[in-house]
């Protein structure tokens, strides 16, 4: 089987994107982290930064690899030929979101299927936007982010 796509901004990289990965990897047996970025948008962490703390964080996991790209994911899977998406639901607001996304993304290329997992119980209210919150104000995020996130915050 091909490996499946796992894609987001990952600015920084959450446990609940974690546990993500690692289901989609029991489930489909190798996943491509793939961080989408767009040179206009801002982020916390640089694209080489949110890359070496997803390889860092992932470092353990055979056969899920990671990788960038600053265009449309459609295009960049159609490239690579893979045909799966998987994405995470958390909540009612991310499906309206998501089906969004999964329906121009087949406009793009009828060929892909996006596969949605519930997140995880634990991580249903974690986002990458509420962890720079905290940490700006100075809180623990460690319960939240891996190690090297967490130390990535207080570098900054
Ligand atoms: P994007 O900007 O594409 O939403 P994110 O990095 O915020 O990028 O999210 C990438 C993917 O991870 C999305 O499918 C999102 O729903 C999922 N995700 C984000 N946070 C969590 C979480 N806490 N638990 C499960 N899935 C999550």
């Amino acid at each position: 089987m091909k490996p499946v796509v796992f894609s987001g901004s990952f600015d920084p990289v959450t446990n609940g994107h974690l546990d993500l990965i690692k289901r989609a990897h029991t489930i489909f047996g190798a996943v491509v982290v793939v961080l989408c970025y767009n040179a206009t948008k801002q982020a916390r962490f640089s694209v080489q930064e949110r890359m070496e703390l997803l390889k860092e964080s992932l470092s353990g996991l055979a056969n899920v690899t990671v990788d960038s790209t600053p265009g449309l994911l459609a295009d960049y899977m159609k490239a690579h030929g893979y045909t799966t998406l998987v994405r995470g639901l958390r909540s009612a607001h991310d499906w309206n979101h998501e089906r969004t996304n999964a329906y121009f993304n087949k406009q793009f290329d009828p060929a892909l299927e996006t596969v949605f997992l519930p997140a995880g119980e634990k991580y249903q209210f974690l986002s990458s936007s509420a962890v720079k919150e905290a940490a700006s104000y100075g809180a623990d995020i460690s319960a939240w982010v891996p190690p090297c996130v967490a130390k990535a915050f207080q570098k900054k």
